[in-house]
């Protein structure tokens, strides 16, 4: 018989879409239609929202409404979980002044992708990224740490451990919140989840803090969610419709799917406040509004077949 034990009971689905999905779409959508899709999401119960990226305009255009969305999404801010990525002090800056009170911070474990990404090194970019922190937490804003590459990285393979939690360390001495574990390429299989979970807790990163952030590419993420779970795993990231794909593998198969991930979280009777037929509405509603592919699984067994939605 199955054996739920160790499981928790709730879980926290921190929504990525309209952040990290749009972002490595080609497609562009309207402010208007982003907004549209940010409300529909929390109107289906999803708890946290990464909503922009307040990046130099100029260098991701899908992203460059960012004052723009907030200040249509201003009267939300005070009741829901939204947060920007901020990339250095001038994200922040203009962040700041949007009310925001959540920002994020996007760290690299290997060289190779602190060249390519953040076009510096990972000493450099920590170092960029501490009086952001400090910053944002004497505005008293939370700041989520994200560090990429966390198990593979395109250019250098595998990574090893010690570098993840070197960098895990520094980003919680700086004053993090949280840090979410990014699988960027989706390389990763259960063993590798474990084993990268227990190098943080010998540091003394406890689970409560952290976040994982699976990638499909490889078809791995929903089992190295259940194995993120069964560690003690209670926040974990995902994107509607898979949005976003993989911008380092030629495969439509990038982020982990809302849809599939609530559903799995769900069947196991873990609570996540999650309306699933409304989310699955909302899926629909992409689709229909912007032709956006829609990559979960789950979503495209139900989206046209309501007699099959359960809940
Ligand atoms: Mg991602």
């Amino acid at each position: 018989m199955f054996d739920r034990k160790g499981l928790p009971k709730a879980v926290t689905v921190y929504e990525v879409g309209p952040r990290d999905g749009l972002q490595n779409e080609t497609q562009v959508l309207s402010t208007l239609v982003k907004v549209g899709l940010i409300k529909r999401l929390i109107g289906a119960g999803l708890p946290a929202v990464e909503v922009a990226s307040f990046v130099r305009p100029d260098l991701i255009p899908a992203l460059e409404d960012a004052e723009e969305l907030l200040a249509e999404l201003a009267p939300l801010l005070p009741k829901h979980r939204l947060s920007a990525l901020v990339p250095n002090q001038r994200g922040l800056d203009r962040a700041l002044k949007t009310g925001i009170r959540e920002v994020a911070v996007f760290a690299s474990a290997t060289e190779s992708f602190a060249r390519a990404n953040l076009n510096s090194t990972v000493a450099g970019s920590l170092d960029i990224f501490t009086p952001v922190i400090k910053q944002a937490r004497d505005a008293d804003l939370k700041v989520r740490g994200y560090i990429s590459m966390c198990f593979g990285d395109p250019w250098e393979g595998k990574v090893a451990t010690k570098q993840i939690v070197d960098v895990a360390e520094r980003l919680f001495a700086d004053g993090i919140t949280e840090l979410s574990l990014g699988d960027t390429i989706g390389v990763a299989t259960p063993g590798d989840v474990i084993d990268l979970l227990d190098a943080l807790d010998a540091r003394g990163i406890a689970r409560s803090l952290l976040a994982v952030h699976f990638h499909d590419t490889y078809g791995q993420a929903l089992s190295n969610t259940l194995t993120a779970l069964q560690e003690g795993i209670t926040t974990v990231d995902s994107s509607i419709g898979g949005l976003g794909g993989c911008p380092f593998a030629k495969s439509a198969t990038g982020n982990l799917a809302t849809e599939d991930l609530v559903w799995q979280l769900h069947g196991l009777g873990i609570s996540t406040g999650i309306d699933f037929t409304a989310l699955l509405d909302t899926s629909r509603w992409l689709r229909d509004t912007t032709g956006l592919a829609i990559r979960s699984k789950t979503a495209v067994a139900l989206m046209d077949n309501k007699r099959m939605v359960e809940e």
